[in-house]
Formats: C-alpha cells, structure tokens, sequence
C-alpha cells in the first residue's frame, strides 16, 4: 500500500491542482450554501446526508433476512431459510435487496427523489443501495437504471434513476 508521500509523489501535478480546486469550490459552497438534512433541513456537518435524529427513524435492513426476497426476519432462521412470500410465489428473479423498511421517512425520501427534482437524493441513496447490496455486486458489475414506466417518463424521473445509478456506480466503480 503506498504511504501518502508516495501517493502525493505519483498522483500529477495537474490532478492535484484539480482536486485542490475541487476541495477549495466545496468549502466555499459549503459558506454560501450550509449544508443540511435532506429530509427536515436541520444543518448537518456535511452535504448529501441526513441529521441524527431523521437517520435514526431510517431501519436498513441487515441480515438475518431472506435470501430471495431480502425481506428482513425478526430471528436468524439459517441461510437458506426462505420467506413464506418468496415460498407462496416464488419471484422470477434468484435474488433482490433493498436498503431499507419501507416507513414514512423512506417513503419520502424515494417520493424526493423520484418526483421532486432532489438530484442530491441520488448519492445518499447510491450509498445505502450499494451498502444493502454489496454481496450482489461481481468483480465487474454493469449497472441498468430503469426509469419509470414510458407514460410517465419525464426529465426529472430520468435524472433520478441515471443520478442513482451513477452514482452507484462510482461507489463501486461500476458500468452504467
Ligand atoms: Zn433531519
């Protein structure tokens, strides 16, 4: 592993100055432009996230759960434990995650992100996404955004689902 001298002697000079330039416009958006929750707009210590207290209403959905369906189990039933939903009709697919218990403040937030022109929504949900769904990912996955249906395809649906899977993307440098 390279130390940080080494990385600061390999990485180019024009790529440093970049990422000074980068780091610097943060900042001084973060000045101008605070950041806050993306749910309440209480203000946070960083961008692109939720306070404390509206993380805490979030439930991600951890193991034990069911290998096909993800739904999460109150106790761990083994690995191969099905759930009785993907027992009774069995999905047309091996396997599927989500990040988190569909409640109020996961309603919204997917609400946000779906409706409300909310681009910023679509790095806090990559993370969660790719969080939730590490074991799926391959050695070189490709990703598919899929908008919404062809009826209801407008621009802001389009951002979102793109923004989402870009963004997923980059976290696990993935093909979009
Ligand atoms: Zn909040």
């Amino acid at each position: 592993m390279e130390s940080a001298d080494e990385l600061v002697k390999t990485t180019p000079l024009h790529r440093r100055l970049a990422m000074g330039i980068g780091r610097a416009g943060r900042l001084l958006l973060d000045q101008l432009y605070p950041p806050v929750c993306l749910s309440c707009e209480a203000p946070t210590g960083m961008a692109d996230t939720l306070c404390a207290k509206c993380f805490a209403a979030l439930r991600p959905i951890t193991a034990p759960l069911c290998p096909v369906l993800g739904l999460p189990f109150e106790v761990a039933l083994g690995p191969d434990a099905l759930s009785a939903e993907a027992i009774a009709d069995p999905p047309p697919f091996e396997r599927a995650r989500a990040a988190l218990v569909y409640n109020d403040l996961a309603g919204t937030l997917v609400s946000r992100l779906k409706y409300g022109d909310r681009p910023e929504l679509a790095r806090f949900c990559a993370r969660l996404m790719a969080g939730a769904g590490h074991e799926l990912w391959a050695d070189r996955p490709i990703l598919v955004p899929v908008p919404l249906h062809p009826a209801r395809l407008q621009r802001a649906a389009l951002q979102s689902v793109g923004g989402t899977g870009a963004a997923a993307g980059k976290a696990h440098r993935a093909r979009v």
